[in-house]
């Protein structure tokens, strides 16, 4: 068996160990005599696996008592719909920080469930930097304030932690949550699709403050109600079960490499090895300012595109796939989530010399 090196933006690589684990669980789980697919979602097998899931997010994150981990289905697009429904009827209106594609996606989504403004966007920059706090127009009466903090297409990632006063913060954490050592308790609500560093794709995670919860516009769908699943501990419906247990998995595995501290350490140094190579080449590019770099998703350009396709099949020959890069940004984009190992990086730069010695 050959693994590829697995570049993909979501469903991303999972850590080989998880994998493992779960062939060897696949048709008997700690003789149960059951796969967890098959699991009732009531059974005292599931609820141990989907608490177990819970308490290492909660553990590894550092999430305070007073907010609620809902494991949720609908993805980050279903949350563009469902933050809003839940949250905005509080005033009937929210700020959105534009920053590139997915927070337009967000932004767009909630302007059918009330007033929403742009407290800043990056659009100047053509969505190559961060807009910077002193230039975002906050309006203390929105319902929330909300942002992308890692734009999984553009490359630009948050390196701090806006500061939004009384208004509750809203992240979409999709593509760097678990990256890296954040304080919960400046966000009013964190939520993710779990297919870029958590586990598979089919669980959403939605991390909400107790108090924000209880506003739900009256059109709300019960399954997709905060309050109604946080009372129902997420299994008001079925929950995506077989993702909840590969992404308590997960978890597992990065406490056992150290938590957020040591994946921080990792993911900087997987990045500075492709940024270096980057900021030396002439005939490679990144246009992300420096200090809003994404250290999840690098896309990165050659100096003739017409060279691309050439520089995807000589990748594939190595073994390293999904290279390419989103049609909006062109050129190519590696994503090198927690589980994305550093030899991949190395392996990856390596190529890139060797494609620029003999095109450059
Ligand atoms: C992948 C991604 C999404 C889309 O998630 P779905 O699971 O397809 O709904 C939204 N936001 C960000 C930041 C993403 O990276």
């Amino acid at each position: 068996m050959t693994r590829v090196f697995n570049f993909s933006p979501g469903p991303a690589t999972l850590p080989e160990a998880v994998l493992r684990q779960a062939a060897d669980e696949m048709l008997d789980w700690h003789g149960s005599g059951m796969s967890v697919m098959e699991m009732s979602h009531r059974g005292k097998e599931f609820i141990g696996i989907h608490a177990e899931a819970e308490s290492l997010l909660r553990e590894l994150m550092g999430i305070p008592a007073s907010y609620k981990v809902l494991f949720m289905q609908g993805g980050a697009i279903g949350e563009n719909a469902i933050v809003p429904m839940n949250l905005i009827g509080k005033t009937g209106s929210a700020d959105y920080v534009n920053t590139g594609e997915w927070s337009k996606k967000s932004l767009k989504e909630a302007k059918t469930y009330g007033k929403v403004s742009i407290a800043a966007s990056g659009e100047a920059s053509n969505f190559t930097a961060i807009p910077k706090q002193s230039e975002w127009k906050l309006d203390p009466n929105a319902s929330y304030v909300h942002i992308c903090s890692n734009e999984t297409i553009g490359g630009v990632e948050y390196h701090w932690t806006p500061d939004t006063g009384a208004v509750p913060l809203v992240a979409d954490m999709s593509s760097n949550i678990l990256s890296r050592p954040i304080d919960v308790s400046k966000y009013g609500l964190i939520y993710a699709g779990a297919q870029k560093n958590m586990g598979p794709s089919g669980l959403t995670v939605v991390i909400v403050r107790e108090d924000l919860m209880g506003h739900a516009l009256p059109i709300t769908p019960s399954a997709f109600n905060y309050k109604t699943q946080a009372d129902a501990d997420s299994m008001y419906n079925t929950p995506p079960t077989y993702a909840i247990y590969i992404a308590g998995l997960v978890l597992k595995h990065v406490k056992e490499r150290g938590g957020m501290a040591a994946m921080q350490e990792h993911n900087r140094a997987k990045a500075k090895v492709l940024y270096d190579y980057l900021d030396q080449s002439r005939f490679f590019s990144n246009s992300v300012a420096r200090d809003d770099r994404s250290l999840m998703n690098v896309p990165f350009q050659l100096r003739d595109a017409a060279l691309d396709e050439a520089f995807l099949k000589g990748a594939q020959a190595k073994g390293m796939i999904q290279l390419k890069g989103h049609r909006v940004v062109g050129g190519m984009r590696a994503s090198i989530y927690n589980a994305m190992p550093i030899e991949g990086v190395r392996a990856l730069v390596q190529y890139m010399k060797e494609f620029e010695q003999q095109h450059g």
